[in-house]
């Protein structure tokens, strides 16, 4: 199966705004995918219904072949999400920012302890866990986004502008933590605004505009025709 699969995807919000006109698309397993597109387009739309946070007028999500629809628990385990904000406690350390997180999604407290390790340790936030979270850089704050959805090890992860906003040397890190994560087998989606973001990391895109998508396929043939 695709890692997502979604058909003939429609919202229409409750104040008429039509945000998806009918999105088909497909993501395959293991690869590195972005939503292109610029701001109103409906990239936050698409990633809130794939996520669970947003309900779709009509059509179809699959991931790995479940119905997200019919059986949203098991397809919702499988997915990792990055949210554009910046959510966790700031008054928590990271280490217990991810131990908590996991466990929440019942996780066992010894492997929870493990998985941090190793996230904090691929975020490149070890020497950091047990600081006040409010006094990471904005670049470790986003690190330990990613690392925090990493925490269930999800198959899948989606990322909404995860870059939005920070300069260039803290999107050049999260760029080399995404990669890494995607070498390691987990298919990674995000959404973007920056033709450059997704030239550099990505294999597949789409790219979206007034709730519809206008191309998709791999990066190189999209790269051939500009
Ligand atoms: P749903 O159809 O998913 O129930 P709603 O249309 O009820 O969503 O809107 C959800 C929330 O988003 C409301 O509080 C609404 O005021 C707010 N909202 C309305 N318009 C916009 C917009 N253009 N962008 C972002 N949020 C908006
Ligand atoms: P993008 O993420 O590409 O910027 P969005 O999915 O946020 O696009 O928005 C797509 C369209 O839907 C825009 O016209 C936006 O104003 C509208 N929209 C987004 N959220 C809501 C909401 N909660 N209620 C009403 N309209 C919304």
């Amino acid at each position: 199966h695709p890692a997502l699969e979604i058909a003939d995807l429609r919202k229409t919000y409750a104040n008429g705004v039509e945000a998806l006109k009918g999105v088909s698309l497909s993501v395959a397993d293991g690869d590195f995918f972005a939503l292109l597109g610029p701001n109103g387009a409906g990239k936050s739309t698409l990633i809130g219904i794939v996520s669970s946070l947003v309900n779709a007028s009509s059509g179809g999500v699959r991931v790995h072949g479940v119905d997200l629809l019919r059986s949203r628990s098991d397809a919702m385990r499988m997915i990792g999400l990055v949210p554009q904000e910046i959510n966790f406690n700031l008054f928590e350390k990271p280490f217990d920012i991810l131990v908590n997180y996991a466990g929440f999604y019942g996780v066992p407290r010894a492997e929870a302890v493990v998985r941090a390790r190793e996230e904090l340790a691929r975020a490149q936030l070890s020497g950091k866990a047990e600081v006040m979270s409010r006094t990471l850089s904005g670049g470790m704050k986003r690190r330990l986004m990613i690392a925090r959805a990493l925490m269930t090890r999800p198959r899948l992860l989606i990322l909404d502008e995860p870059t939005a906003g920070v300069d260039i040397e803290i999107r050049r890190d999260m760029w080399r933590q995404l990669r890494e994560i995607n070498a390691g087998g987990t298919t990674v989606i995000l959404t973007t605004h920056y033709l450059e973001e997704a030239e550099s990391l990505c294999r597949n895109l789409a790219i979206i505009d007034h709730g519809r998508i206008i191309e998709h396929g791999p990066m190189r043939a999209l790269l051939a025709k500009l």
